[in-house]
């Protein structure tokens, strides 16, 4: 049996103004062939759960790809061509089965369905191949990504901690199904909700109830039943909520868990929203806690729904109501890196940091911040993920600073990166749970390896292109009417 297994992934920021090459799906683009097995074998991902599927099968395993960008901006054109070739290449030789871990929000230059584009060419290419798929919780599902798989399962958790379970449960389903144990069949549907991020994390309420509801039904009725909070920042029709259910051989019983499971979230929709408070509270209210780590999450500006990473108006107002003790995790300014290797560790130095790219899909040119302080720490931005998150994972921050201002340590890297580990201060010798505030660019995912050591959380507003200001965005493909955008919208 032989089983090709691949990754291919990226949340695409439609409003982003960060592109997307192929440099980007990977430390100097992506892992091809033996390169992508060694990579991710062994790391808690969907492809290294297939790995483990297909090698405890005995299996020939090929892995023509494994291509993982931070979010960013549309797909460039050769990139897409030259990850989906390499998948489809290999399919065309031969094989039994597919296994892809994909994420399911990708927008490429060439089309608005990247996941569903790849798969229907696999179908085309091998019609009737068993398919499976694992998907990200922020996958925008669409009827050509159902139609062209076998079983598709996404991840139940935000900050993303299952992914490897995902991965297992799809893949275990489609190997059922080779041999002739089940007879997969699915139903998906979506409702006009573009629910916010940050009222996605599954330990909050509504995610929480309706991952439960997920739970319950794949114990009793279904094969698997995944409810997709969606990505509202890829601007097309599919955007926003949606849910697929796998069932053995039961039609009917795969459309009546789906709409259960949706008409849920559709009672649900206004606790998809996010409210937030002006930033010169959120700041003036972390000034007054007592105990630290406080933690000051720049929500706006997250790289891993394709922010540039250097908007600097929430540490603009942290400095301008005095905080002390600050860690920034991290700005990323290769300019500013570049500055300071120059410079050497010891001399001080006063630069602009941050702000050097224009947001023009909100209206606002970059706004760099001038700060001095003195070079601590350089790196090569390099660590092992040890927390929950991609556990085992290989990242690269690229050339990498720490700036400090005596009262604020900045972490300045070359490469996007969220901080969802706390190696991203650990790999340049500042200890976390010693910092009384730790400002970090992230929205949920910070949660996994910061919340286990964080006494008090503080959201704050900044600017940038992953806003929850949703009135910001000039919102042109996505399905009307749709919640929050009109006024008035029902099912
Ligand atoms: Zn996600």
């Amino acid at each position: 049996m032989k089983l090709v297994i691949a990754m291919m992934k990226h949340e695409t920021n439609t409003f982003s103004p960060v592109p997307t090459p192929l440099g980007r799906f990977g430390p100097s683009g992506p892992y091809f062939g033996k390169a992508a097995y060694e990579a991710f074998k062994g790391t808690g991902t969907p492809m290294a759960a297939f790995i483990d599927l297909a090698g405890a099968e005995g299996a020939d395993i090929v892995t023509p790809v494994a291509a993982e960008a931070y979010p960013s901006g549309v797909v460039h054109r050769d990139a897409y061509q030259r990850i989906t070739d390499a998948i489809c290449e290999e399919v065309a030789k031969g094989c039994d089965a597919v296994m892809l871990d994909l994420h399911g929000a990708m927008v490429a230059e060439t089309t608005d369905d990247g996941e569903g584009t790849l798969l229907e060419r696999i179908r085309g290419l091998a019609p009737g191949i068993p398919i499976a798929v694992a998907l990200d919780l922020h996958t925008n599902l669409t009827d050509r990504m159902v139609r062209n798989c076998t079983a598709m399962v996404g991840y139940k958790t935000y900050p993303h901690v299952d992914m490897y379970d995902a991965g297992r449960h799809a893949g275990a389903i489609v190997l059922r199904a080779m041999k002739g144990e089940a007879r997969p069949v699915m139903a998906w549907g979506n409702r006009p909700v573009l629910a916010q991020t940050l009222r996605m994390g599954t330990s909050d309420s509504p995610m929480k109830e309706l991952v439960a509801a997920a739970r319950a039904a794949e114990r009793r009725e279904c094969l698997a039943a995944t409810v997709f909070g969606g990505f509202p920042l890829a601007d097309i029709p599919e955007a926003g909520v949606s849910c697929v259910v796998v069932t053995d051989g039961d039609d009917e019983g795969a459309r009546f868990v789906r709409d259960r499971l949706l008409n849920a979230a559709w009672e649900h929709r206004t606790d998809f929203q996010y409210r937030s408070e002006p930033l010169a509270d959120s700041i003036a209210r972390a000034k007054a806690l007592a105990e630290g780590p406080v933690l000051l999450i720049d929500h706006a500006d997250n790289c891993a729904s394709g922010g540039t990473q250097d908007t600097m108006t929430v540490v603009a107002e942290v400095m301008r109501q005095g905080l002390t003790d600050v860690a920034v995790g991290a700005i990323c300014d290769p300019e500013a890196v570049e500055r300071m290797i120059g410079a050497g560790v010891g001399a001080r130095v006063t630069l602009p940091l941050g702000g050097k790219v224009d947001l023009p899909s909100i209206g606002r040119k970059g706004s760099p911040l001038t700060v001095t302080g003195t070079v601590r720490v350089l790196s090569d931005g390099e660590f092992t993920v040890r927390g929950p998150m991609y556990t085992g994972v290989r990242t690269f921050l690229g050339h990498t600073a720490v700036l400090d201002t005596g009262a604020v340590e900045f972490v300045v890297v070359s490469r996007h990166h969220e901080p969802w580990d706390l190696g991203v201060f650990r790999s340049v010798g500042i200890e976390p749970t010693a910092k009384r505030y730790l400002l970090l660019k992230s929205r949920i995912h910070y949660r996994a390896g910061f919340l286990p050591i964080a006494k008090h959380i503080v959201e704050c507003a900044g600017e940038g292109v992953t806003s929850s200001d949703m009135k910001l965005f000039q919102f042109r493909k996505v399905r009307r009417p749709i919640v929050p955008l009109d006024a008035s919208v029902s099912v």
